[in-house]
């Protein structure tokens, strides 16, 4: 469901008359050299497109109003080849709505020891060419990213596409229309936010609807649909024996496919990418959706439970980053402790939503009484996450402004089977380590929720901050507990500067 094969990059060069036509000749070649090169690296998840370099105040003010309004650019990379005189791009990067890179490299990777002379120093002037760029974005206090490297290094192409993977996050996150099926759960602080703010500072749309609304899709569903999509379910996960047709359960597995087939049309109709349920608000519905919650995140939607629409919004747009990398994402909450002091660890779950691209193996299908909200029992998938470095990440609302937290983690096998839990969980240890991690979460107000990924690294998560001019708190191995408490104090000063108190 996330397509962007329409989408571009643009490639802008910048330099200036002074250097004659020949040299620009050049300076043009060797910019669409490296569009090329870094097209054919394969490693770019979008298509780089090449545009002629830019020599004047007007050419640079065309090509940024041309790329903020053109539909499917969504991003520039820019490059100082020659020394391009920065006041030219005051006004280009003030008109300038699309994210941004200054890509600080050259073209010739080795200095031509035997042939260097000074026509050689003219050309390739990015070392200060690209001091001069910086110090008017810097000027401009402009959030942009700067990757320094020479362009056909692996590692420099790797931060290029990453960075190009946060913009795609940008593009999805304008307009992310979220579906809110009920309400925040009453009396729940952390789930609460300004949505007014989120749509100004995210491009966030987000609108609850009564249960009823779903409802009306969900009598609609035929028998045959449901028939369908259980083969599919049969297809794919282990289906406990009472969960099959025939069986006791079979009838609360196909109540979640109707629901699943209801939300999805739901969504489709109106365009949503991100949803939230609600078990406090379940009006004609006979059991929380757990199952259809899963699939749909598995689909590529966004889901946040108990109403809780920054995560929903946030797991998407880190699904939409990741697409085609290896690893999935999911909603998760810190559920339960193992505090072992030789071997502290934390078991993440939730009551039945977490996504199954996260799953270490085939999924089960199980049903299993909830014993909370007074519903039937709901079908839900059960399994374990796959291991590696992982990270959650969660957006609060500090009143006068977002803050996204970020705390990487290593996700392991559990230390023994866990036969009687009828959920789907992921095992992890926490950076610096429980206590520090903890408590610096914590100190930062995050929420028991969060967007959970195996996929990507806190780079992205930072980037996609800045592109919305959000704080940004990253929790790891270098967390120390004293300096982090004062990075939250200055912050807040910052932002007292910035915005204002609340
Ligand atoms: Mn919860």
């Amino acid at each position: 469901m996330i397509n962007f094969e329409h989408l571009e990059i643009w490639f802008i060069t910048g330099s200036q008359h002074l250097y004659g036509s020949e040299t620009l000749k050049q300076v043009d070649k060797n910019s669409a050299t490296i569009v090329n090169g870094l097209n054919a690296s394969k490693k770019l998840p979008i298509k780089v497109v090449f545009k002629p370099v830019v020599k004047t105040p007007d050419e640079i003010l065309d090509i940024c109003v041309s790329a903020s309004s053109d539909k499917n650019c969504i991003g520039i990379i820019t490059w100082m080849h020659t020394f391009s005189p920065a006041k030219m791009w005051i006004a280009g990067l003030k008109a300038l709505s699309k994210p941004y890179m200054h890509l600080h490299t050259q073209f010739n990777r080795d200095l031509p020891w035997n042939e260097i002379d000074m026509d050689y120093m003219n050309l390739h002037q990015s070392a200060h060419g690209g001091r001069e760029y910086g110090f008017i974005n810097a000027r401009m206090r402009k959030n942009r990213k700067v990757i320094v490297g020479h362009w056909q290094d692996e590692n420099v192409q790797n931060q290029v596409a990453n960075w190009c993977r946060t913009a795609i996050g940008w593009a999805d996150s304008q307009g992310l229309k979220v579906a809110r099926f009920g309400d925040n759960m009453r009396e729940v602080a952390v789930t609460e936010g300004d949505k007014v703010e989120a749509q100004i500072k995210f491009g966030w749309q987000i609108g609850a609807y009564g249960v009823g609304d779903l409802v009306k899709y969900i009598e609609k569903i035929s028998e045959a649909e449901v028939d369908k999509l259980y083969k599919e379910y049969e297809s794919l996960y282990t289906v406990a024996i009472n969960c099959k047709p025939g069986g006791e359960y079979h009838e609360n597995v196909r109540v979640q496919a109707r629901y699943e087939i209801a939300m999805k049309r739901f969504m489709e109709e109106g365009n949503f990418k991100a949803f939230t349920t609600n078990f406090e608000n379940l009006t004609g519905l006979a059991q929380l959706p757990g199952l259809a919650s899963q699939r749909l995140m598995d689909a590529g939607y966004g889901f946040g439970a108990e109403g809780d629409w920054k995560q929903a919004a946030l797991l998407r747009i880190l699904k939409t980053m990741s697409i085609g990398m290896k690893g999935g994402s999911s909603f998760m909450e810190d559920y339960t402790y193992h505090l072992d002091p030789n071997n502290e660890a934390v078991l993440g779950a939730h009551m039945l939503e977490i996504c199954p691209t996260i799953a270490a193996k085939k999924p089960r299908l199980e049903v299993h009484p909830l014993g909370i909200g007074g519903k039937e029992a709901p079908a839900r998938l059960i399994f374990e996450s796959a291991t590696g470095d992982a990270m959650n990440v969660t957006l609060i609302d500090m009143g006068n402004r977002f803050r996204i937290i970020v705390n990487t983690l290593d996700v392991i096998e559990p230390l023994e089977s866990m036969p009687k839990l009828p959920v789907a969980s992921a095992f992890w240890k926490t950076h610096p380590n429980l206590a520090d991690g903890a408590a610096a979460w914590i100190y930062a107000g995050g929420t028991h929720h969060s967007a959970f990924t195996l996929a990507l690294t806190p780079e992205f998560i930072e980037t996609f901050a800045e592109l919305a001019d959000v704080e940004f708190i990253i929790i790891d191995k270098d967390t120390k507990i004293s300096e982090f408490k004062k990075e939250l104090r200055w912050n807040d000063v910052y932002y007292m500067l910035a915005n204002g108190v609340k």
